[in-house]
């Protein structure tokens, strides 16, 4: 490989769970720099997700686009990342300003890659500038050698890929070998054509005796990352995990790892089963519960989707192998993968590859496109992977256009082919296409957001309907808030998931407040006061777990037998103490569940400043789709009439009747719906400390010092004196 830039280096160790060091790479300059943080940068922005808010807040500015020099890549763990002891510790974050919002996104992701960069002396890789060609970037503990070269060539097929790619950077600068020594991120061609390119992280699994991969799925960090010419990065040292984090307490945190493991081992055979099953099964829950999304959320529920339940994915593609954890030491896991498939869509059909997942996210943007097909599923979630781009973007804007052909908004003339719900052959030609840039996939590749506007425009041309009507029409139903595309929840039936959508400050994405299976399946949230309270208390520990390194599912999805005998049953306290205890362990601190959730409050104010300075911060950003609250056209109404007549006598005073025509009811649910969510605006705003505008109030910002004169100034802008 051709070095263009190489330093040596002496691995800084790690000591409780920190190494106080960033690595920083110029692409335009070549220059690569290690940044020494000062002692209270852990103390006031913990890791992970607080690192990368903490670096995009201080060094770019309201005019950063995704593709500007000065628009930085971090990748970072926290101080709980890799520690085999403790389940779920091996997930890292991906932040930059994105090329769907324009602010801030962060993507969690798993496989070896947090825990070798740490183990390599770095809590944080912070990448700037724009490389003429593309770049790899190798981080080699073992010879204590950064490098940057140029990005090899493995033959066009491969080179187009992220799976592939990795798979075959890793045996090159491996000496043909693959071990657990080594982890690559890369992303392939469709990253470089659409605004939702994701990245792949690569690493190696001893049992299936192959690469595995996970993905930073959300908001184009991906295509970030090939804007700046950064075609990978690798990560290198042979150092063993076990107690690599060097905690203060040792035993205690073997302790407080061997509680939560006793927890899963017992709990999950009797609940979710995500040991056995993966993320799969949540296709059968929420088809219960008619929140899976069919055909773009206009439904919620379908006849097929038994032919996408979990134990269809077991018994025809998982068998023999599972489980797999995506980190060393997870008992839970709950990833799958899939051995020697045979391709049968795209350009590579005939060719037999190993496949990661599916996990519930892709199967619910399949559905989303009326596909009730597990073959094409798994191909689809195959050549998401390989080509870089984020299964959900791809399939909720799919599905958006889909729609848009099914109302009559788009004509197979303007689109070059029917786009009819479940069928396949269109499906894939979208992907394709997407991952080339060509077609229709320009204009799929581009996001809803900018969708709306292309296709509004077609149609006010072809029939003279004014375009801010047209416009007003689309708004209804593509699902996206602040530019993002909405995860794989149909929400009409959940005022507690509209907001966690709604207030998510990276966009519809449930990684800040998954709230339907508690509001929904346990019915935990009966009362609005709960659904506004829930808003505030789970993003708060939410972002704790972004910014630790740390999994969720171990905590959220598996419930400690004692939790029941709790105020609040669904926040698990009981198994949340171990992540308590494991944190002092760790780290040396003395800190309560209070402080933690201080800890990421402060956080979140930041990425409401970030919002705010980037134009996504108001209450105006905060609203969604009327598609996201209830039945938009009379179809759906009528789905579901008598449920909906039954939920319209709850909400009616005594002596109040209903009006006769399924018309007028329709409206009423409507009227209701919207009315609840600016209800919640008001009420989950003033739990945070913003103005009715979704707005910081000045001593909301004091309270975690983070008043400077940056925020004041910004503040003044939006109108607070
Ligand atoms: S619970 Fe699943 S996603 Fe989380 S770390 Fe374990 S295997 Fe990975």
């Amino acid at each position: 490989m051709n070095q263009l830039k190489s330093m040596q280096y002496t691995a800084a160790p790690v000591q409780g769970g920190y190494t106080d060091r960033i690595l920083e790479v110029d692409l335009t300059s070549g220059e690569i720099s290690i940044r020494k943080l000062a002692p209270d940068f852990k103390n006031k922005f913990t890791g992970g997700r607080g690192y990368a808010l903490k670096i995009i807040w201080d060094e770019t500015s309201k005019g950063t686009r995704y593709d500007s020099e000065e628009n930085i890549l971090v990748m970072a763990s926290g101080p709980l990342g890799n520690e085999p002891r403790f389940p779920g510790s091996g997930k890292f974050i991906v932040g930059t300003i994105s090329p769907l919002t324009g602010t801030f996104i962060d993507s969690n992701i798993g496989g070896h890659f947090g825990p070798l960069l740490k183990i390599c002396g770095f809590d944080a890789l912070a990448v700037r500038g724009i490389s003429k060609k593309d770049v790899v970037l190798m981080v080699d503990a073992d010879e204590g050698r950064i490098s940057l070269t140029e990005a090899p060539a493995f033959g066009e097929e491969i080179d187009q890929g992220g799976l592939t790619y990795g798979d075959a950077l890793i045996k090159e600068v491996n000496g043909g070998e693959l071990n657990e020594d080594i982890a690559v991120v890369t992303t392939g061609i469709g990253a470089l054509n659409a605004r939702f390119g994701i990245i792949d992280s690569l690493f190696y699994d001893k049992r299936r005796e192959r690469t595995r991969s996970k993905q930073a799925g959300r908001g184009g960090t991906g295509t970030v990352m090939r804007f700046k010419g950064l075609r990978a990065v690798v990560v290198k040292s042979s150092q063993p995990r076990v107690q690599a984090n060097n905690p203060v307490d040792k035993e205690g945190v073997r302790r407080a790892g061997a509680e939560l493991k006793k927890v899963l081992s017992k709990e999950d055979p009797k609940q979710l089963r995500l040991g056995d099953w993966g993320t799969p099964i949540l296709v059968e829950y929420m088809n219960n519960i008619h929140c899976l999304p069919v055909k773009n959320y206009q439904y919620g529920q379908h006849s097929e989707a038994p032919t996408v339940f979990a134990d269809v994915f077991l018994n025809r593609y998982f068998k023999g192998k599972t489980p797999d954890g995506c980190y060393l030491g997870c008992n839970l896991a709950c990833a799958k993968g899939a051995e020697d498939i045979t391709l049968t869509y795209g350009p590579l059909a005939g060719k037999t590859v190993a496949i990661d997942g599916p996990e519930y996210e892709t199967l619910g943007a399949v559905t989303c496109m009326g596909i009730f097909d597990p073959q094409f599923t798994m191909e689809y979630n195959w050549y998401c992977d390989e080509y870089g781009l984020d299964t959900i973007s791809m399939g909720v804007t799919a599905s958006f256009l889909m729609e848009c052909f099914q109302r009559g908004y788009l004509t197979a003339e303007e689109t070059g082919y029917d786009l009819s719900w479940g069928d396949t052959q269109a499906a894939d030609r979208l992907l394709q296409e997407t991952a080339r840039g060509e077609g229709l996939g320009q204009i799929c590749g581009q996001g809803i957001h900018r969708a709306k506007s292309w296709v509004a425009e077609k149609y006010s041309n072809r029939t003279g309907t004014p375009f801010d009507e047209t416009m007003a029409e689309l708004n209804k139903f593509g699902m996206e808030v602040k530019s993002l595309e909405f995860s794989m929840y149909g929400t009409k039936e959940s005022l507690a998931q509209q907001g966690g959508y709604g207030f998510s400050l990276k966009g519809p994405q449930h990684d800040e407040a998954w709230l339907i299976f508690i509001d929904q399946v346990n019915m935990e949230l009966p009362s609005f006061e709960m659904k506004a309270k829930a808003l505030k208390w789970f993003p708060l520990i939410r972002t704790w777990f972004n910014a630790v390194g740390l999994c969720k599912l171990p905590w959220i999805d598996v419930r400690h037998p004692e939790a029941a005998d709790t105020d609040n049953p669904s926040q698990n306290q009981p198994s949340l103490n171990y992540y308590v205890q494991y944190f002092n362990a760790t780290t040396g601190s003395d800190k309560e569940l209070q402080d933690i959730l201080d800890d990421s409050e402060r956080l979140q104010l930041l990425q409401k400043m970030i919002n705010l300075r980037q134009g996504k911060g108001t209450r105006a950003s905060d609203q969604i789709p009327l598609r996201a609250m209830g039945p938009v056209y009379l179809n759906e109404y009528e789905s579901r009439a008598e449920y909906y007549e039954d939920w319209l006598k709850e909400q009616l005073g005594p002596g109040d009747g209903l009006p006769d025509s399924a018309e007028e009811k329709h409206q009423m649910v409507l009227r209701y719906r919207q009315e609840a969510y600016q209800k919640l605006c008001d009420s989950v705003y003033q739990a945070k400390g913003y103005s009715r505008d979704a707005i910081p109030l000045k001593e909301t910002l004091q309270k975690f010092d983070l008043l400077d004169e940056k925020a004041e100034n910004l503040l003044k802008e939006y109108g607070t004196p």
